[in-house]
C-alpha cells in the first residue's frame, strides 16, 4: 500500500475540501482507505456527509501522561516548578501544583524529584474510531480530548488503525494537520508522496515553504496544488515560478468557485457539485496515481 499525504504550511486553504474530492477521483481506479490525522480538528468525515451516529466502534486511548504529586512527601525543593520548560506547575503555598492544560508530559519533573513525590500516570487523551463513506472505502479518524497533549502519537495510532482497516487498499490517504508541528511531522513520516496545498496568498507561500522544508526533510516526492490560483494570477505566477526553480512539480490548479462553499455547507465533496471541478480532480488523481 502507498501512502499519499496532503498538507498544507497554511490552514484555511481547502485542504480538507481537496483531499475530499480527490479521495473520490483515486478510488474510481484504485481501492483506498482514508486517514483523517488532523486530530485536533478533526472534520473530513463532516466533507463526506459522516454524522456522529455513523460511526463505527469508538475507543478510547492513551498516547500520553501527567504528573501526581504525592505532596506528603514532597520537601519543598522547588526543583520542579523552576525547571518545567511548559512552565505547567505553578507554586502555591509552598508545594507545587499541576497547570493541566499546559502541561505536555514530558516527564522532566519525575526524574528530577529527589523524594520521589511525583509520578507519570497514563491519561486517556483521544478517542478513535472509523466510518463507511457511501463512496466504497473507510475513513480512520481520531478526537483529542480537549486541553490533552499528545497528538503526534494519536495520528500514529489513526495510521495504524487505517492500516487494519485497509483490506488489501493499494492507497493510503492521509489528511494531514495544518502548520508543520508534531501531528504533520507524525503525518508525513513513512508517506510515499506529499501533496502541499497552497493559494495565491503572501502568507500561503511563505506558509508553504515551511511545510516544504519538512517535506525534504523527511525526503519524501512532492508536488504542489495551487487552490484558488484565479484570484490573484501574479502570485499564482510567482508560485509556479518557485516551483520550476526549486524543480518541483505543479500537480495541479484549482480555480476560486463558489460551489465549495456550497458543498460544505450541505456536506457534500465538491466533486460531486460541479462537472467542471470533477475533470480537475480526476486530472490529480491521474498525477498521483503516476
Ligand atoms: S521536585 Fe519533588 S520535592 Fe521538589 S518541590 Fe517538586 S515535588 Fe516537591
Ligand atoms: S510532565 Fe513535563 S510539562 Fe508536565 S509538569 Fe512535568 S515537567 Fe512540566
Amino acid at each position: 500500500m502507498k501512502t499519499i499525504t496532503i498538507l498544507s504550511g497554511k490552514g484555511g486553504v481547502g485542504k480538507s475540501s481537496i483531499s475530499a474530492s480527490l479521495a473520490i477521483a483515486i478510488s474510481r481506479q484504485k481501492k483506498i482507505i482514508v486517514a483523517d490525522c488532523d486530530v485536533d480538528a478533526s472534520n473530513l468525515a463532516l466533507v463526506f456527509g459522516i454524522k456522529e451516529n455513523d460511526y463505527k466502534e469508538w475507543e478510547e486511548i492513551t498516547t500520553n501522561q501527567r504528573p501526581v504529586f504525592d505532596l506528603s512527601k514532597c520537601d519543598s525543593c522547588r526543583k520542579c516548578f523552576e525547571n518545567c520548560y511548559f512552565e505547567s506547575i505553578k507554586w502555591q503555598d509552598e508545594k507545587p501544583e499541576l497547570l493541566e492544560y499546559s502541561c505536555e508530559g514530558c516527564g522532566m519533573c519525575e526524574l528530577i524529584c529527589l523524594q520521589k513525590a511525583i509520578k507519570l500516570r497514563d491519561v486517556m487523551n483521544a478517542r478513535i474510531g472509523y466510518a463507511e463513506t457511501k463512496y466504497g472505502f473507510k475513513i480512520a479518524l481520531a478526537q483529542l480530548e480537549v486541553g490533552k497533549s499528545g497528538s503526534g502519537k494519536v495520528v500514529t495510532e489513526v495510521k495504524q488503525k487505517a492500516t487494519q482497516l485497509a483490506d488489501n487498499s493499494d492507497i493510503m490517504l492521509i489528511d494531514s494537520a495544518a502548520g508543520i508541528s508534531c501531528p504533520v511531522i507524525a503525518s508525513v513520516t513513512g508517506s510515499d508522496y506529499c501533496l502541499l496545498i497552497t493559494e495565491p496568498t503572501p502568507s500561503s507561500l511563505s506558509d508553504m515553504k515551511k511545510a516544504l522544508e519538512l517535506v525534504k526533510h523527511f525526503n519524501v516526492p512532492h508536488g504542489i496544488v495551487i487552490n484558488k490560483y484565479d484570484i490573484n494570477k501574479e502570485r499564482s505566477g510567482e508560485i509556479e515560478s518557485f516551483a520550476k526553480k526549486n524543480n518541483i512539480k505543479l500537480v495541479g490548479k484549482l480555480p476560486y468557485d463558489k460551489v465549495f462553499t456550497e458543498a460544505l455547507v450541505s456536506m457534500v465533496p465538491v466533486i460531486e457539485k460541479s462537472g467542471k471541478l470533477d475533470v480537475l480532480f480526476s486530472r490529480i488523481a491521474e498525477q498521483l496515481l503516476k
